[in-house]
């Protein structure tokens, strides 16, 4: 039991829905704090987070916040979903009260080597592989953050020799600043406009994002994608070594490729595996996610049988370029998660002629280099959503006086499945792959990819050739 909780008044603002919440509210009461929890979202919006906490002694005010409990507090906890901007937050601070978040506490707290990753995209596929090929190895592995699991209550249970692999979100790192930490390893992916509908712009959306390797020490280390023209410049930044990793380049420290096989080198020291043929997950994107989990599992104590097992059996994340069936010859691939232009066109780009799914909620996104992309790699694009006109007068524009794509736009993801379902033909792929959040019409991007499964798997009853009976 830790005692700066215990007896004090404690507001969490924002439980939310992806389990961040729901953690440090459990580990505040389990220290003995007074809880009350605020939350814009009403009682049915957030019922699955409230069963997580049925029993507990909380007090609630939910449906919107209310002044005093950001006065009369000794400490108020913000979730990465609540804007700065907030003037609940400005009334603590005017009363002097102290802002914390759950990932500062548990950087605080946290006795294990740590992994950050972070990124504009391919985050969660980088986190998983790491955690996945380090289970392999003798240590002890958490894997938490920002890819859904919050590992405060583990931290009872967590030793200086285990490791924790930590998805981390730009909110998430942006307030890292206020206790000055960093993880041992940082890894991160590539950098591209997102989430410019809470940042204010793209360098404030970078300075959050560089947070991960602000404060490491002289022997920690970051893994930068060296294919990405952003993070090429941050090496002098970094206060401890830099490992780079390419699909092109080979340089000195680093993952690289040669030919079929992988290579890690590392001070002269080098490990060098053949198996780039045998991976399973489609896309030069994941090539990148491949190649740095690889690096940070590796200097985290993972051996080359590790490495090598892992990313060959490993198929992906659902939602993530998900493989969903083939019927009739055609290849259905789920990427709901896919909610920003630069991931669409990862997934866009994996495939020849497809027919592509795509549109959504509008959250600022420059739709200019997708819609290029999908003027050059698709066959038909159907669009939804609040971003649909926009994105169709682009691909226009870009198609030039080519005939294809053909473009349409559909009410519903229902009526765009069954278009696009119509126009696809065998050895074809429909590809699910919005570019945009899911927000105007589903609750999240798990609900849009459940659907779009629901009707792929709904197409032909399954065939039973080998049932016994
Ligand atoms: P994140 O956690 O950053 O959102 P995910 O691993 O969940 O990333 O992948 C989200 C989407 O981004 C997927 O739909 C995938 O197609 C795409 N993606 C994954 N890795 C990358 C990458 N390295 N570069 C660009 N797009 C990617």
């Amino acid at each position: 039991m830790r005692t700066e909780f215990k007896d004090k008044k404690i507001t969490v603002m924002g439980l939310g829905m992806f389990g961040g919440g729901i953690g440090i509210t459990q580990f505040l009461i389990r220290n003995g704090a007074h809880v009350t929890v605020t939350d814009v979202k009403n009682e049915t919006d957030l019922s699955p987070s409230l069963q997580c906490l049925e029993g507990l002694p909380i007090t609630y005010k939910l449906g919107g916040h209310r002044e005093e409990d950001f006065i009369n507090a000794d400490m108020v906890i913000i979730s990465p979903a609540v804007p700065g901007d907030s003037k609940f937050i400005q009334i603590a601070r005017e009363n002097n009260i102290p802002i914390d978040t759950e990932m500062n506490i548990f950087f605080k707290l946290c006795p294990a080597f740590t992994i950050g990753i972070t990124g504009s995209n391919g985050k969660s596929t980088t986190t998983t592989l790491i955690g996945n090929i380090l289970q392999q190895t003798s240590k002890k592995v958490w894997v938490g953050g920002n890819i859904g699991k919050s590992l405060l209550l583990q931290l009872e249970e967590m030793k200086s020799s285990d490791v924790v692999v930590l998805e981390l979100s730009s909110f998430q790192l942006e307030a890292l600043s206020s206790v000055k930490r960093s993880p041992c390893i940082s890894v991160v992916t590539n950098i591209s406009p997102n989430h410019l509908d809470r940042h204010k712009d793209i360098d404030s959306y970078i300075r959050a994002k560089k947070n991960i390797i602000m404060y490491q020490k002289h022997d920690d280390c970051a893994i930068l994608n060296y294919d990405d023209p952003v993070l090429r410049t941050w090496g002098k930044e970094c206060k401890g070594r830099v490992l780079w990793y390419s699909t092109k380049d080979i340089e000195k420290n680093g993952v690289f490729l040669e030919k079929d096989r992988i290579v890690i080198s590392i001070n002269g020291d080098d490990i060098s595996m053949p198996c780039v043929s045998k991976i399973k997950l489609p896309g030069d994107h994941n090539l990148h996610n491949i190649l740095a989990a690889s690096c940070a599992a590796y200097l985290s104590g993972a051996n080359r049988q590790n490495i090598e097992e892992t990313i060959t059996s490993f198929c992906g994340l659902e939602h993530r370029l998900e493989f969903v069936r083939e019927v009739k010859g055609i290849r259905y691939y789920n990427d709901s998660k896919a909610t920003t232009p630069e991931s669409a066109i990862a997934a866009v780009t994996s495939f020849k002629d497809s027919v592509l799914i795509a549109g959504g909620y509008d959250k600022g996104s420059d739709f200019g280099e997708f819609a290029g992309v999908c003027a050059n790699h698709c066959k038909t694009v159907v669009l939804i959503g609040k971003t649909a006109n926009k994105i169709k007068e682009l691909i226009s524009v870009k198609k030039e006086r080519k005939e294809y794509p053909h473009v349409f736009i559909e009410n519903t993801l229902k009526d765009a499945f069954q278009k696009a379902n119509a126009l696809a033909t065998p050895g074809g792929v429909v590809l699910l792959s919005p570019a945009c959040a899911s927000y105007d019409m589903f609750n999240n991007y798990e609900e849009r990819g459940k659907q779009f499964k629901d009707m792929v798997f709904s197409l032909l009853p399954l065939l039973c050739n080998n049932a016994q009976g």
